[in-house]
């Protein structure tokens, strides 16, 4: 993607001439598309439609891919020791990360939407984090920790007014300091321990009171992505039990707290991003949330995180399906273009019919978050249920939805210069962190049976597209007799919240979108008729219709 091709009339070779292969895609808007549009305008964020062409332009310009790129590349590396010996364990990043960081954290990605009082403040975030992550989604990890940590922390007033101004900052500074003397933080996370990480109750970090009523922590992590953030939230046992602390990396008087990294982790993708295996010894915290109330406290910052995947997956896949549509719409085969080939526009109909339906969710519960935290109980109802559904489902369905795009570039879908195997490695990751698939399966069952009220809300949200489609009316009813929590649901948990998410994105896209889109979606998800790969939709399908909706 990053190289600059030769015009492809003059001869590059002195055996042939190049021809038949796509000028790179780039120097396009990426917020030029519809789906994208659309949602931000029915979720309340028309009035940031200008930044985001903005934005969008940024993202398909040649120098933020090759940014990307780059970014992706060079890997971070691990500085345990300065030259005399002494203990710093720093992490150097390749400079385009930093630009990438410097212009996520600039275009409000990171707390600023916490400081926003516009309505829509949170969609218009949503949207933009999704033109970036079409980018390079490692980068976009401690952004994400930024915005999600704001409502954990303000369970401790105290130390939210020190430093919430500064988490929902637009600068970005990165390196060590004094915390109050930067211009912008950034925050991440410390849950998962060596023995447990959905099971965070096996934590055995250690948290002990001091006289002067701050806390040491003593223990290890076994995952805890962007370590060169500020501060961190971080899971330990206190005598009252499980409780969430606050860990700065530098502390108030400018010494370094005691934060070991003893190495980052080799990952199958998110390069960019650093994760590492922290140890505490005598490290400094400050209590957030009541002791032994940790995963009630920073339960609000996973929430926020979830949202972000299911923002990420439909980005990530969204991001495949333009190349491959941009691919098809300039290859040949067989004396006609790949996009006008029957196959292949069933191919890219299906896929764009998975996409739409993401994007579709993803905004509707950005619109949610920024509704409930606003003080709309319906909305905050509704996330609590959806966002463990659309978590599950987007970020399930995109690993598969990814390698069909690549497929559609063939053999340069299989080259790195395609950017398309850095979405590949992406597309799992989702579905893994902030709670895997069984996780999320799982916490539906709780919300139903502890939360009687998001259910109602869900069923509202599905119900208001009743008597439009009948197959859509058929999967809600058939799925209603199944919500029942008997003793084998956490069995069938899967398959409940698999047809939660296909009637939900039924009914999102029944009200919302093209008829061409909603009928194709019923048939082929509700009703039935559909293979078990893409590009199996029905004859008769509007297929001109759905290709429409391709981005790009
Ligand atoms: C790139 C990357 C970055 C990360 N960054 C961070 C970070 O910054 N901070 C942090 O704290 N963590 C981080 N994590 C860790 C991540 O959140 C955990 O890996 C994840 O929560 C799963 O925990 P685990 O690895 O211990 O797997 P386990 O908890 O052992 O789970 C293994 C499998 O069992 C399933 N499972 C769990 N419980 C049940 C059940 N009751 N019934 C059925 N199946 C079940 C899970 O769905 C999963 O598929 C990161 C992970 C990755 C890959």
């Amino acid at each position: 993607m990053s190289a600059n091709p030769a015009p492809r009339s003059r001869p590059t070779a002195l055996t042939h001439e190049v021809t038949n292969q796509p000028p790179p895609l780039t120097g396009h808007d990426v917020a030029e598309d519809a789906v994208l549009l659309e949602g931000v305008d029915r979720e309340g964020a028309s009035w940031h439609t200008g930044d985001l062409h903005l934005l969008g332009r940024f993202a398909g310009g040649e120098e933020a891919q090759e940014w990307a790129d780059q970014a992706n590349r060079h890997e971070p590396v691990l500085r345990t020791h300065d030259r005399y010996g002494h203990r710093v364990d720093e992490v150097d990043f390749h400079p385009a990360y930093h630009r990438l960081m410097e212009k996520s954290v600039g275009a409000g990605l990171a707390g600023a939407a916490w400081a926003d009082e516009r309505p829509g403040a949170h969609v218009a975030r949503a949207a933009g984090f999704m033109v970036m992550s079409t980018l390079e989604p490692g980068h976009l990890c401690p952004v994400s920790m930024t915005y999600a940590v704001v409502p954990a922390l303000r369970h401790a007033p105290d130390v939210a007014k020190a430093y919430e101004p500064l988490l929902t900052s637009r600068a970005y500074e990165a390196g060590l300091r004094t915390p109050t003397e930067k211009s912008g933080l950034l925050a991440g996370m410390g849950m998962t321990e060596k023995q447990g990480g959905t099971d965070v109750r096996a934590n055995t970090t250690s948290a002990t009171e001091a006289a002067d009523g701050t806390w040491r922590l003593r223990g290890h992590k076994w995952f805890t992505s962007a370590p060169m953030n500020d501060l961190f939230l971080v899971l330990a046992q206190a005598p009252g039990g499980l409780s969430c602390f606050l860990v700065p990396r530098v502390l108030p008087d400018g010494s370094r707290n005691t934060f070991r990294i003893q190495r980052l982790k080799d990952k199958l993708g998110n390069r960019a991003n650093a994760s590492s295996e922290p140890e505490f010894d005598d490290t400094v915290a400050w209590l957030v949330g009541a002791e032994g109330r940790g995963v009630r406290t920073i339960i609000d910052m996973v929430t926020m995180t979830r949202l972000d995947c299911v923002l990420g997956s439909a980005s990530g896949t969204r991001a495949a399906l333009a190349q491959a549509a941009h691919h098809a719409r300039h290859r040949s085969v067989f004396g006609a273009k790949l996009v006008e080939q029957p196959l292949m526009r069933n191919v890219l109909g299906d896929l764009s019919l998975e996409s739409e339906a993401a994007t579709t969710l993803a905004l509707r519960l950005a619109g949610a978050a920024d509704r409930a935290q606003r003080g709309d109980a319906r909305e905050r109802a509704f996330l609590r249920l959806a966002t463990a559904v659309g978590k599950y489902w987007v970020c399930k369905r995109q690993p598969a939805a990814v390698a069909e795009a690549l497929e559609c570039l063939g053999g340069n879908g299989y080259d790195e210069a395609s950017g398309m195997p850095r979405l590949y490695r992406e597309a799992p990751l989702n579905g893994i962190w902030e709670g895997s698939g069984n996780v999320n399966a799982l916490d539906m069952l709780r919300a139903l049976e502890r939360e009687p009220e998001s259910f109602d809300a869900f069923r509202a949200e599905i119900e208001a597209a009743s008597g439009a489609d009948r197959r859509l009316d058929s999967a809600w009813q058939e799925l209603r007799g199944e919500l029942v929590l008997t003793e084998d649901a956490p069995l069938r948990a899967r398959r409940l919240i698999e047809r939660a998410a296909l009637v939900l994105q039924g009914s999102l896209l029944v009200r919302h979108a093209p008829a061409a889109v909603a009928d194709a979606f019923c048939a082929s998800r509700l009703g039935g008729d559909r293979g078990l790969v893409f590009g199996t939709l029905p004859p008769g399908t509007d297929f001109a219709g759905l290709l429409e909706r391709l981005p790009a």
